[in-house]
């Protein structure tokens, strides 16, 4: 198990989380439930702003919602002085109802809507992250009708691709995202939102991949961003204000990852600073304000799902199966990627790992698991089955698939627990239907 101060084990071998058992947990709000780590959340996010800080000055970490959306997370944020990246009509409307700052909103997506940007115009949004040359028709548009300046930042690849452990520079990009800056794509953006009279272009965007454990992915990112900045300075006459360079730090989800530490999170973000600072001394451009974007290491460490098992099924010298409560409805990350996750048995922490269990969930596709071949002691019907480093991507993208409900968000600090978002319930899936 990856345990820290709020995530061990008690003497009995229950699971205990910020300080509450799993099994008082479970008696409370039932299963399926995700549990979130307060305590894991705040020192995540004091760890990138502190670093931010203290090793560049001006610069903002921008939390991204995809990653896990709901009032309460944009409350604590806010509290670390956080701004939030935002992809939906949906997400800007619940970080807007949650009292946050929309001035410290930013609005990411490849095909953002006339209605999403009406919206988010009205409320005065702090930055639209421009990704095609007729958002930047529609958005002046919107801004011209509302006699309003906007201000925007350009979303482009440079050339670098990174994922775990590794990175690959690319001289032709193929994305759905973005103007490369390897072709005259980005120029053309760029000079068109110059020319547009109610875009006030702060600067560039880049987002160059997820799960990523080696800084000198970034440093990468950095080099070419700056080498590119400069270009536009003695080429174009463009000083640009801001650079934001996404989000995509990784986290552990089982053994085939590195476990990072907060001091490493810590020491990632310095070595980004450190890198900027002496590519904008050595290539003559202004200092820009430094916007980073991390939504899965703020949130995936800190989340927990808890289940219940249900039939053990054991097909003889094939596969051994606990059937859960949940499945893709509720954690799809198995299904979409075949995603890797730690799994106990929350009551038998103390117990030896003798059998090889797959925990499969309980949707009407064999694709449903949510993990495979994981040693657990021996298991029975009713056992809490708690599966770690589910804060990220799950929540967010839950569905209801086979009509299943979306279970309850429950938070957990200094041994209290809370609720911070209720559980669907079956009557609730009919309220559209006609
Ligand atoms: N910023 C942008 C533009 C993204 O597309 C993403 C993820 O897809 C992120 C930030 C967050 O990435 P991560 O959750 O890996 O930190």
């Amino acid at each position: 198990m990856n345990t820290r101060e709020t995530l061990k084990s008690t003497k009995d071998g229950i699971l205990e989380i910020g300080g509450v058992i799993a099994t008082d947990l479970v008696k409370n709000y039932g299963t399926p439930l995700y549990v979130y780590d307060q305590d894991y959340i705040e020192k995540i996010c004091l760890a990138f702003t502190s670093s931010l800080k203290n090793n560049y000055g001006d610069g903002v970490v921008s939390y991204a919602s995809k990653a896990f959306c709901c009032k309460e997370i944009y409350r604590i944020i806010d509290k670390f002085g956080m701004h939030a990246d935002i992809v939906s009509y949906g997400e800007l409307l619940t970080a807007v109802q949650a009292g946050f700052n929309p001035k410290n909103l930013c609005f990411h997506g490849n095909n953002k809507s006339l209605t999403e940007l009406n919206f988010a115009i009205e409320n005065k949004i702090g930055c639209i992250v421009i990704d095609s040359l007729s958002e930047i028709d529609l958005i002046q548009s919107v801004c011209e009708d509302k006699n309003y300046v906007q201000n925007v930042l350009i979303r482009v690849n440079p050339g670098v691709e990174a994922h775990t452990h590794h990175y690959i520079q690319t001289a032709k990009i193929d994305s759905k995202f973005g103007f490369s800056i390897l072709t005259n794509d980005a120029e053309e953006a760029i000079l068109k939102v110059k020319n547009s009279k109610n875009l006030n272009l702060l600067g560039l965007h880049c987002h160059i991949g997820s799960q990523i454990f080696e800084a000198k992915s970034f440093v990468l990112a950095v080099e070419k961003m700056t080498d590119f900045y400069a270009y536009c300075k003695n080429n174009l006459d463009i000083n640009f204000s801001t650079l934001n360079l996404g989000g995509g730090f990784g986290i552990y989800y089982s053994e085939n990852d590195p476990k990072l530490t907060i001091s490493d999170y810590e020491n990632f973000v310095k070595i980004i600073c450190d890198t900027l600072i002496s590519c904008v001394a050595k290539k003559g451009i202004n200092k820009p304000k430094l916007i980073i974007e991390p939504g899965r290491s703020i949130v995936g460490e800190a989340g927990i799902t808890l289940y219940t098992a249900g039939n053990i099924k054991q097909i003889k010298n094939v596969k051994n199966y606990i059937a859960i409560d949940g499945g893709m409805f509720e954690n799809p990350r198995f299904a979409l990627y075949q995603a890797k996750y730690l799994v106990e048995i929350a009551t038998k922490l103390n117990q030896p790992k003798t059998t090889k269990y797959s925990i499969a969930g309980k949707c009407c596709e064999s694709g449903d698991l949510i993990a495979e071949d994981v040693c657990l002691p021996t298991a029975k019907e009713g056992d809490i089955i708690a599966v770690f480093s589910t804060g990220a991507y799950n929540y967010s993208m839950a569905s209801n698939y086979n009509r299943n409900t979306v279970p309850p968000v429950v938070m957990v600090k200094d041994g209290k627990h809370r609720l911070i978002v209720k559980g669907q319930k079956p009557i609730d899936l009919l309220q559209y239907d006609i």
